[in-house]
């Protein structure tokens, strides 16, 4: 499986799935999880309450996935995953890495080969950039094999991206771009 680092917005990425930074509720919110609800439509937001009134009634689990249609966004799916918000005071690193793996085996079992990734949970749940790419990429890389053949993540700014460079040349892989 490919490793890609891409400096953009998840919402323009022409993939099979994108991975939502969601939060329990499914019902939408800030940073990625706005602007997937923004560009893609209504019909991600209908699907979303349909998991809510069916087998989410308590709201999608911390490190969990769940997949929707993708709506109007270039990509078929939608991979909902809800990540921790950082403790000072608690170590949460096995639910981080739990969003990875459980959104890569959702998008295995779709049958979707491309898969783009935000950083989940280093905007408003604050994870440290650092630690947060360090997860990410241990986690894509230790994960089962599965159908996905490009795993790419997908990086808002200058800050993030460097910190996700670092950690793949920490992992002795050479950063790979589109
Ligand atoms: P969380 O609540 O899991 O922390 P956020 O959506 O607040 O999720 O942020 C996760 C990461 O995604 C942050 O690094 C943020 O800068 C980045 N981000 C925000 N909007 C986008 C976007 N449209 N595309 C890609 N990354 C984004």
């Amino acid at each position: 499986m490919r490793i890609v680092l891409v400096r953009g917005d998840i919402t323009e990425q022409r993939v099979d799935a994108v991975v939502n930074a969601a939060n329990s509720s499914l019902l939408g919110g800030g940073g990625v999880d706005g602007a997937i609800h923004r560009r893609g439509g209504p019909e991600i937001l209908a699907e979303c309450r349909a998991l809510r009134a069916s087998q989410y009634g308590g709201g999608l689990p911390t490190g969990q996935a769940v997949a929707t249609t993708a709506g109007r966004l270039p990509a078929r799916w939608v991979i909902h995953t809800v990540g921790p918000v950082h403790s000072g005071s608690e170590d949460r690193s096995h639910l981080l890495a739990s969003c990875y793996r459980e959104s890569l085996r959702v998008a295995g079992d779709l049958g979707a080969r491309t898969v783009a990734f935000p950083a989940i949970s280093t905007g408003i749940y604050g994870w440290p950039l650092d630690d947060g790419a360090r997860i990410a990429l241990r986690t894509v890389r230790a994960a089962p094999a599965t159908l996905v053949e490009e795993v790419s993540f997908v990086l808002f700014d200058s800050t993030a991206y460097a910190h996700f460079e670092r950690a793949l040349g920490d992992l002795g892989e050479i950063v790979d771009t589109p």
